[in-house]
């Protein structure tokens, strides 16, 4: 039996992945110019984001799609960008995404909440409406809190992909990944979300019969979904995930849902197929109850 190996992301930011070097293609002629070379514009964009913040002690790394600018020791932004960074982009592209970001992208580590806030209005002129992170994509940015921990990171690295990889993708299944992923490791070489303080809040809507129907959920607009049900409505997309995940049925559920969207835009019709079911909330008493067993991890 294989054992299981979890990487909690503590682990993560200090691990190395050894990356197997490309096979060499014999090329009959010289290659044609490629319009954009990838590492160059990396460079240019890591060159472009040291001088935005010179002399004010940012150490910089590219990690591909992303340049990784932090204030802390360079030794910690140097092990998050090698280890939480590179194995989130790796294992995520594996699992999930066939497509990545087309340009380059900035992910900010801010050493401290004092950092966090006043670099999110120097640089971005944003005020953070959460204490861990944010992902930009007027800026093309992440920016992070990051001494609340990884977990924020690899939600927030998840957004940039859905939007590459699934343009119209609604706001429940972007959240429900990228909440799902925010506590997360590694099992049998894939990517697993574990359950999380989500849990909490959602046991007691449970308790309280105060939930919304799943078909509702799915239904919500982007505006309804980051509403005044919020909190609710994440913690639901996230453990309805968690159960697909659970059952082994996630990583189809999210490419027959992509592949189908343009028929099947709130993803019902796939959510329905995945959970072999034929209603969503005739599905739902069964899956509180299960939610209501499960324990922090
Ligand atoms: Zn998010």
């Amino acid at each position: 039996m294989r054992s299981t190996l979890l990487i909690l992301l503590a682990t993560a930011c200090t691990g190395r992945v050894v990356q197997p070097l490309p096979t060499p293609v014999v090329q009959p002629e010289p290659p044609p110019v490629a319009p954009h070379e990838p590492r160059l514009e990396l460079e240019e964009r890591a060159a472009e984001v040291a001088a935005r913040v010179a002399g004010k002690g940012f150490h910089i790394v590219s990690e591909d799609p992303f340049v990784v600018a932090g204030d802390g020791a360079p030794a910690a932004v140097e092990r998050c960008a090698t280890g939480t960074v590179r194995w989130a982009v790796r294992i995520l592209r594996q699992d999930f995404f066939a497509k990545s970001p087309d340009r380059v992208l900035e992910i900010w580590l801010f050493r401290d909440a004092a950092s966090y806030r006043k670099h999110a209005r120097e640089l971005f002129n944003d005020v953070p409406s959460t204490p861990f992170g944010y992902y930009s994509p007027t800026h093309g940015a992440l920016i992070m809190n990051i001494a609340t921990g990884t977990g924020t990171l690899v939600h927030e690295i998840v957004h940039p992909f859905v939007a590459a990889d699934f343009p119209g993708c609604p706001a429940w299944m972007n959240e429900g990944l990228g909440s799902l992923f925010e506590q997360c490791g590694e099992a049998d070489g894939h990517i697993v979300g574990h359950t999380n303080w989500r849990l909490d809040g959602l046991q007691e809507a449970i308790r309280n019969g105060s939930t919304v129907k799943l078909s509702a959920l799915v239904a919500t607009t982007t505006a309804e979904f980051y509403g005044d049900r919020s909190r609710l409505h994440y913690a639901m997309a996230r453990y309805l995930l968690y159960w697909l995940q659970q059952e082994g049925k996630l990583r189809a559920f999210y490419r027959a849902f992509r592949d189908g969207c343009a028929e099947d835009p709130t993803g019902a019709h796939a959510l329905r197929a995945a959970l072999g079911v034929t209603d969503l909330d005739a599905f739902q008493p069964g899956w509180e109850r299960w939610v209501a067993t499960l324990r922090r991890e």
